[in-house]
């Protein structure tokens, strides 16, 4: 009783801890925090210099003892101190911002599927030491469903195939449980090496990661489009050493990621096949719906839809459908519990 009535003035947090972007989602207010997954260390000495946005501008720029690292890289904890850092950052960042008498804030933390027992326990026991009263974990592509608002605790097939950083995760998600899933490493982050990649291979020109980024973002696309894209890139030559820019088009992007697209729809194909049939009578009349930034890139959906021949719908707002997801989950944890990861701690 005490416990619940502490429950509704604690500030309870959701949490999107992804490979490219960390989302902090508060109960009553919404999401606060949306902020790239980088630390900025010094090897040197191991002090964390900045989190977050302000990590990110010294991605690639700092001088050799500085490092911005993503400790999140491949959706697994790659590094766990850093990891736990990032986190308390973030929570302590909304606990600061209420009142800091409240108690410590119950959290719910989105993790990809498919994680080790030692894995979910690092997070677990990150989000504890970061100040978390209780923790709590749920599967990133169920997170993802329900804030895609699709009805997950029903006896009906819903699938959700999540494309973001590090990670693909595609799930077909019934009665509350994941009943087929794939997971590949073959997401936006790959992506942009494809064009760095191409860049150098074609053109002699090396770009650097935010350059290929926001070409892949400006001008990528996974089907032809019907009107021509184009766009200067900006790098070094690598027979010269000095700096030279190339104009490259979409037809010669898609080539570029056409590897890594084909690795996320045989991910997408290779889950159909595992799904039971009743399910999939579900998802051929509801479809397929995509979240996770990589959910923008152009046509993405068509190609999906033709590789498939199932009708496919990108997410309301994907970049934020796991930290809605895990705040859906905090507004109601009594009767979405069901959906929560059972503690690896206990
Ligand atoms: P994660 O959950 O791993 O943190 P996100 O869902 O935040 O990942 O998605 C980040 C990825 O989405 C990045 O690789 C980014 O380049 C990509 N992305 C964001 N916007 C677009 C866009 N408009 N087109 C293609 N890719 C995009
Ligand atoms: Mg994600």
């Amino acid at each position: 009783m005490l416990n619940r009535l502490f429950g509704a003035f604690s500030q309870d947090v959701g949490i999107d801890l992804g490979t490219a972007n960390t989302l902090v989602y508060v109960r009553g207010k919404g999401i606060v925090i949306n902020e790239p997954s980088v630390v900025a260390l010094n090897q040197k000495t191991k002090q964390i210099l900045a989190i977050g946005h302000e990590a990110q501008v010294m991605v690639g720029k700092t001088p050799s003892h500085i490092v911005a690292t993503r400790p999140l890289v491949d959706g697994v904890v790659s590094d766990f101190e850093v990891t736990e850092q990032m986190l308390k950052y973030f929570i302590d960042r909304v606990h600061k911002e209420g009142f800091s008498l409240l108690p410590r804030p119950r959290v719910v933390i989105g993790i990809p599927y498919g994680v080790t027992e030692v894995e979910r326990r690092a997070v677990e026991e990150a989000a504890m030491n970061a100040g978390a009263r209780q923790a709590f974990l749920i599967e990133e592509p169920v997170a993802a469903a329900i804030g895609a608002r699709l009805p997950i605790q029903e006896a009906v097939g819903s699938m959700i195939v999540d494309i973001g950083g590090g990670t693909t995760e595609v799930a077909v998600i019934s009665m509350g449980g994941i009943v087929a899933s794939r997971s590949v490493r073959t997401a936006g982050d790959e992506m942009n090496q494809d064009i760095i990649n191409f860049a150098r291979d074609n053109f002699n020109l090396l770009l650097g990661e935010r350059t290929a980024e926001s070409i892949k973002i400006e001008i990528g696309s996974a089907f032809p489009l019907r009107e021509k894209l184009e766009k200067p890139m900006r790098g070094r030559d690598l027979v010269t050493g000095l700096p030279r820019e190339v104009v490259i088009n979409d037809e010669q992007v898609r080539r570029a990621l056409s590897k890594s697209i084909t690795t996320v729809v045989e991910a997408v194909k290779v889950t159909i096949e595992e799904t039971p049939p009743e399910l999939l009578a579900d998802i051929m009349e509801r479809g397929i719906v995509l979240a996770g930034g990589g959910a923008l890139l152009r046509e993405l959906d068509t190609l999906i839809s033709q590789a498939t021949q199932t009708k496919v719908f990108i997410a309301d707002d994907p970049l934020t459908c796991v930290a809605r997801g895990t705040g859906v989950v905090l507004e109601d944890l009594e009767t979405l519990e069901s959906v929560l990861l059972s503690s690896a701690l206990k």
